[in-house]
Formats: C-alpha cells, sequence, structure tokens
C-alpha cells in the first residue's frame, strides 16, 4: 500500500524540480542575493546567539518585532516575522483561504503565489503582467470574482523588476471589496529609487485588508538567515503570529535580524543598497549602448530579453550564472559586484 498524498501533492511530485546543479558557474547572479557577507555587528550578533542555542528561542519574538516596529515607527503589535517572506505569504494563504475560494497574482512573478494558494486548497488566476514588466492592476481587478479572498501584489515583480506607483496602489486597494487579502510583497522595496521608501507603508493607515510584506534576504544580505516580516492591522499580525510553526525564527536568525535594524546595521545596508542601485544604472546604460533588450528595473536584477536558452548560454561562457524564464521570455541577473556585473556585460557584447 502507498501512502495517499493529497492530490494537489501528487500534482506537485508529477512536475519537474529545480535541477540540481553540482558544478555551477562561479559568478552566482541567478537568486537576487546581496554580494557581500553580512557586516561585522550582524555577524557578531549571531555568534552570541550561537552560544545560547541550547535554549529555544523567544515564542512571541518580541526583540526582534519591536527592532523591525521602532525602525519603521510603527506599533510592534503590526508586525509578524517568520523564517522568510516566503513562509509569511504561504501563511497568510492559509489564514484566508479554503477549498474552492479563490486567488489572484500577476504572471510571470514569484513562484510561490500559485503554490500558497494550491496548497490552501484555493483556485487561481493568473493575470498577465503589463508591457513594462509591471503589474497591470486594472486586469487584476478584473479578475476577481465574489470568491476571491486574497491577492498578490509582487511590486517591484520578480522577476521583471518593473513597480507601480504608491498612487496606482491605492487606487486598486479603493476599487477592490475590503473584505479580500492585499499581500504587497516588497521584497525589492529598498531598491526602488522612482518614489520614497515609506510610500507604501501610509497606505497601512487606510486599509484594513493590507498585509505589507518585506524581507531581509534581499537588502539585508540576509538570504541565509530566512527572515522576513509581515506589516498590517494588529488582528492579522497577531493570527500569522498564531498560526506559524512555534519557534520558526531561530535564535540566531532572531539575533541577526536585531542587529540589522540596529543604526549600524542599517547604515551598512543603505550603503549596499546605494552600490547595487547605481550598478543597476550603470549596467542599464551598458545594455542600451550594446543595444540589448531588457526591461526598465527598480530592483537588484534586469530582465532581459531574448532566447532564454542563448542568453543563459553566453552568461556561462563567461562564467556567470543567471536565471532562465523562458515562459517570461528572457534570462534574469542579478545585480553583483561591479566585477561580476562586468562579466555578464562581457557576455552580452
Ligand atoms: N517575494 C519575492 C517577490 C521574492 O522574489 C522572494 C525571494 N526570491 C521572496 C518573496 C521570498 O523571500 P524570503 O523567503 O527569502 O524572505
Amino acid at each position: 500500500m502507498t501512502l495517499e498524498f493529497r492530490s494537489v501533492i501528487d500534482q506537485m511530485l508529477a512536475t519537474p524540480n529545480r535541477p540540481a546543479r553540482s558544478t555551477p558557474p562561479p559568478i552566482r547572479l541567478s537568486q537576487n542575493e546581496m554580494p557581500w557577507e553580512p557586516t561585522g555587528v550582524i555577524v557578531e550578533a549571531m555568534e552570541k546567539a550561537a552560544r545560547a542555542t541550547h535554549r529555544y528561542p523567544d515564542y512571541h519574538r518580541t526583540a526582534a518585532r519591536t527592532a523591525i516596529a521602532a525602525a519603521m515607527g510603527l506599533d510592534v503589535e503590526r508586525i509578524a516575522i517568520d523564517n522568510g517572506s516566503g513562509s509569511l505569504l504561504h501563511g497568510l494563504a492559509r489564514l484566508v483561504c479554503e477549498p474552492g475560494v479563490h486567488g489572484v497574482y500577476c504572471w510571470p512573478s514569484f513562484e510561490a503565489y500559485p503554490a500558497a494558494l494550491a496548497l490552501a486548497g484555493a483556485e487561481s488566476t493568473p493575470v498577465a503582467l503589463a508591457e513594462d514588466g509591471a503589474m497591470d492592476l486594472s486586469a487584476m481587478a478584473s479578475a476577481l470574482r465574489t470568491d476571491t479572498r486574497i491577492v498578490y501584489l509582487c511590486n517591484p515583480n520578480n522577476p521583471t523588476g518593473g513597480l507601480v506607483g504608491v498612487d496606482g496602489i491605492r487606487a486598486f486597494l479603493r476599487e477592490i471589496p475590503s473584505h479580500v487579502l492585499v499581500v504587497l510583497d516588497e521584497a525589492y522595496r529598498e531598491f526602488v529609487t522612482s518614489e520614497p521608501f515609506e510610500a507604501t507603508t501610509a497606505l497601512l493607515e487606510e486599509f484594513r485588508n493590507l498585509v505589507i510584506l518585506r524581507t531581509l534576504s534581499k537588502s539585508h544580505g540576509l538570504a541565509g538567515v530566512r527572515a522576513g516580516y509581515a506589516v498590517t492591522t494588529p488582528r492579522t499580525a497577531e493570527a500569522l503570529r498564531r498560526t506559524s510553526v512555534g519557534f520558526a525564527l531561530n535564535s540566531i536568525a532572531e539575533a541577526a535580524v536585531i542587529a540589522a535594524f540596529s543604526p549600524e546595521g542599517q547604515r551598512v545596508a543603505a550603503e549596499r543598497v546605494a552600490t547595487i542601485v547605481s550598478e543597476r544604472a550603470r549596467m542599464e546604460d551598458a545594455l542600451r549602448a550594446a543595444g540589448v533588450s531588457f526591461l526598465p528595473s527598480q530592483s537588484n536584477f534586469l530582465f532581459l530579453q531574448g532566447d532564454a536558452a542563448d542568453l543563459l548560454a553566453r552568461f556561462e561562457a563567461q562564467g556567470v550564472l543567471a536565471r532562465p524564464f523562458p515562459h517570461a521570455g528572457g534570462v534574469r541577473v542579478t545585480v553583483g559586484l561591479p566585477a561580476e556585473n562586468d562579466a555578464a556585460l562581457a557576455a552580452l557584447r
């Protein structure tokens, strides 16, 4: 007798998994990571926490939530933290979905949205992006049904990098019913230069159905730590915390979060983000000069349009690992160190 899985699990097992690579090209620009090791204050905090790992971490994650709340000027009750914003976006689907309900997300986008909906038993509607690689919010609003419970907004969108400005997000939130949970996934918000960083946080005052998701994996350069946070109403934040796996944020990650939001942690992150943003501009200029087509990006990656297999082979010849998105018509390349970006550019000339 074989074990009976849920049908959604059988479907998952029937689709190919990400290929495991034994010898990936050495220049790793495939996962939108930061190219630097964590700065001293963060490493020291993690080392200190490692010495106390015979104890469980704080169940309520209060110190880490307080550090984030203080940095954002918000009430700590509005914050939930988990091991990666990926966990939070699954947790949010679990809060509002039950079998038979419906969710909406843009596409191509982050693969976790359809996965979270499917695992929560919900049906989903992917909505095509606009030409510029940002979400098409009027098409997304039109895709809502009476049984829609959740909408994922990826802004800037991964893998294309396009951003919908805060006015567009506000207009969307005003248009859709207030019982629909809107998850504004801002994994890359810190790299946005076209409007102020805080612009979207103000929306939380007006819309009680809004959750903003951020992560320490990108701008804070702590992808391996696995920490992300949600900012929302105290009630939704509490629901997220109470339904999360107990103690999921480990004590080393908790220490890293607190150090990342210390003045020194934030200073270093801001400096590194500024370097990436200026490298992004340099790469965009070089790509334009070389006649390579790409989408405008407000993120720490660029989406190059063309034959994905051909682009990937060119990158690999220069030792660069990029991420192909054949269904989106191109390849995504993370902005890295100047020398890494030079290698990526050399592949395209
Ligand atoms: N949202 C988006 C749009 C992402 O691209 C990613 C990571 N690739 C995440 C969320 C998840 O980030 P993490 O779980 O590392 O916090």
